[in-house]
Order: structure tokens, then C-alpha cells, then sequence
């Protein structure tokens, strides 16, 4: 409810901040972020600056500090995703350097219930109310997963590991689907969707030698169609949930990339700029909103502006060596928010 309150006030872009810890074995490391506000505010400090060059506050939706838990962090944007059960499109971005714990956020660092990112617990409550709510409303939910790599569209949840390219349809199709050739899977349980994950992440190391290497550098975007049926007068709707692991959005200097590595970072940032000038254009209310110029921002088309809604993690490394990185990310955060 304040959520939606607060979306009145604001339109329908959020951007909260996530900072994550010293990891084990890094304790002697010193910290950039100088000052996290009750409001939002957050300062960071760069070292290699003197005076108040050295200093540069930023602000946004909400900031969440080092000890904030994967439970604590979902109860917040939890009515964010009830309202896909209403029918509303909500995208969900995890934004930042690679290490900076995007896949922290989104899936989490294991299996284990209280390590599940916003996804397995996206659906686990998504499950949760259709079975309080099954006396009167009927909810199916089917999921995609595909990833994009040098602006090119592939299906992680198929069998076929040559995995063409996918096309990106307009968003006018009426079974809503803008990547129909995906493999679409329906779902029951978390453990469903547990077991469909795994798959995705199999599927994303294919043709690549290191796993790492690979998912940092593509975008992976795990979208739950949700149809419902009020039993009683059968009126149905329709709400969508993009989950997205963004590519890290490290600058990746001309001089050290040559050859593929250089073609890649050149697709990253062409596509995290799109959507970069996306966002902002909707937060400006601009009348027009240049979703042509990726293939994530056209994926993503029909649930970016409009009534959709739109929520960006941007995380950060505490790190003081990742401090003008970290400027980096906060500047492209505060452009969109
Ligand atoms: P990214 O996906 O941005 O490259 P990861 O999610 O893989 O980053 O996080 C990098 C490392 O930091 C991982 O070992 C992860 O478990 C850890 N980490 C990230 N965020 C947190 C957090 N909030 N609490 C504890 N560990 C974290
Ligand atoms: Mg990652």
C-alpha cells in the first residue's frame, strides 16, 4: 500500500541501492561509503581526490547497508510483485560492476532458503497467494528464460543446445509474448522452478570456457507470465514479471580489449546505455522513448512505461579500488531515478 502511495508521487521507476560486504579474507580492506542516510543518501569517498573533489553524495528510493538479509530486502518489494497478480508488468534490474552481487540479489548465493534471491522467492509467493486465493481466483504461471549475448536473443530453458537465435516480436501478439519462440514452461511449485533454473544456469555456460566469464557478460532475464481467472464473474487478466541479471557494467578499457572481448563490451554498453536513455526518457515523460536501439530494451518493450512498473538494485562493492567504478554506477543510477 505505501508502495503504491509512494508510486503516485514518484511515477513508476524505483531505484534502490544495495551495498554488499567485505567478502571472507577481504577484512583489512577500507570502504569507500562514507555515510549511508536514513533517506536514501549515500556518500562515497574516493581517496585518490583531495578535499570535496574527494566527496559525492547521491540519493535514491532506498539504500540497503551491508547486514541487510535476502529476506528482508524481498519484504520490500514484495507488493511490487503482488501487483503482477493484478495484471501489471513489473520489471526488476539488478545493475552494477561484475562482483558487485547482482546474482546475489536476483538468485542468491545458494540453495538453501534463506540465501534465495528475489527470484525463488518471487515465485514461491506468487504460488503462496494463488493457493490462499484459489477459492476465487485460478492463476496459471509460466516462465521463460533466455539470455542475450552480443545482442543476440537465446532460449536458456531449451534442449537444443545449438540454440538459434531468437526473434523479438511487437508487443501487439496476443498470447503477450515477445520472444514466442522460448521455450515457455509452465510451473506449480518453487520446486518446478528450482529445477528450471538449474537448467538456465547449465545453459548459460554453453560455449564458453568460464562460467563466470560468460554470465558477466550477458544479460539473463527469467520472465513469469501470470494469467488469472476470477471464478466468479470470469473476467480474466494478465501480468508479467521480468527478473534481470544485467551484464556487468564495468568500463572495459579500448586499450586492454582486443578481438571478441572488445566486441562484447561494446554490445554491453551499447545495451545498458539503451536502456539507461529508456528509463530516463520515462522518467522524464518524454514522448519518445527509444526502445529500437537494443535488443534488451526491445525484449523488455511492453513492460518498461506504460502502467508497468520498474524497479533497478543498483549494487555496489564497497571496495575503495572499485570507487570510480562504483561513481560509475551510482551516476548511471541517479540519471534514471
Ligand atoms: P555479480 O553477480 O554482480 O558479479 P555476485 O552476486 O556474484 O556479483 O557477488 C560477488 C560475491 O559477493 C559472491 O561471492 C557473493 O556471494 C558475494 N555477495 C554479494 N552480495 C552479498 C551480500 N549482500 N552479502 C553477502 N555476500 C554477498
Ligand atoms: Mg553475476
Amino acid at each position: 500500500k505505501l508502495f503504491n502511495e509512494v508510486q503516485e508521487l514518484k511515477g513508476n521507476i524505483r531505484v534502490y541501492c544495495r551495498v554488499r560486504p567485505f567478502l571472507p579474507g577481504q577484512d583489512g580492506k577500507s570502504t569507500a561509503v562514507d555515510y549511508i542516510g536514513e533517506n536514501g543518501e549515500i556518500l562515497i569517498s574516493n581517496p585518490s581526490k583531495q578535499g570535496k573533489d574527494g566527496y559525492r553524495m547521491f540519493k535514491f528510493n532506498k539504500i540497503f547497508n551491508t547486514h541487510v538479509s535476502q529476506a528482508e530486502v524481498f519484504s520490500d518489494i514484495q507488493p511490487l510483485i503482488r501487483s503482477v497478480l493484478d495484471g501489471f508488468n513489473v520489471c526488476i534490474f539488478a545493475y552494477g560492476q561484475t562482483g558487485s552481487g547482482k546474482t546475489y540479489t536476483m538468485s542468491g548465493p545458494g540453495k538453501s532458503k534463506e540465501d534465495w534471491g528475489v527470484n525463488y522467492r518471487a515465485l514461491n509467493d506468487l504460488f503462496d497467494i494463488s493457493l490462499k486465493r484459489r477459492n476465487t481466483f485460478s492463476y496459471e504461471v509460466e516462465v521463460q528464460m533466455v539470455e542475450i549475448y552480443n545482442e543476440q536473443v537465446r532460449d536458456l530453458l531449451s534442449n537444443d543446445i545449438a540454440q538459434k537465435r531468437l526473434g523479438i516480436w511487437s508487443t501487439s501478439q496476443p498470447n503477450g509474448l515477445v520472444v514466442p519462440d522460448a521455450s515457455l514452461i509452465p510451473v506449480k511449485s518453487t520446486s518446478d522452478v528450482l529445477d528450471l533454473m538449474e537448467i538456465g544456469q547449465a545453459n548459460r555456460a554453453v560455449g564458453s570456457t568460464a562460467l563466470n566469464e560468460r554470465s558477466s557478460r550477458s544479460h539473463s532475464i527469467l520472465t513469469v507470465h501470470v494469467r488469472g481467472l476470477d471464478v466468479k464473474n470470469g473476467s480474466a487478466s494478465r501480468g508479467c514479471l521480468h527478473l534481470i541479471d544485467l551484464a556487468g557494467s564495468e568500463r572495459v578499457e579500448r586499450s586492454e580489449a582486443t578481438g571478441d572481448r572488445l566486441k562484447e563490451a561494446q554490445h554491453i554498453n551499447k545495451s545498458l546505455s539503451a536502456l539507461g536513455d529508456v528509463i530516463f526518457a520515462l522518467a522524464q515523460k518524454n514522448a519518445h522513448v527509444p526502445y529500437r536501439n537494443s535488443k534488451l530494451t526491445q525484449v523488455l518493450q511492453s513492460s518498461l512505461g506504460g502502467q508497468a512498473k520498474t524497479l533497478m538494485f543498483v549494487q555496489i562493492n564497497p571496495d575503495v579500488e572499485s570507487c570510480s567504478e562504483t561513481i560509475s554506477t551510482l551516476k548511471f543510477a541517479e540519471r534514471v531515478s
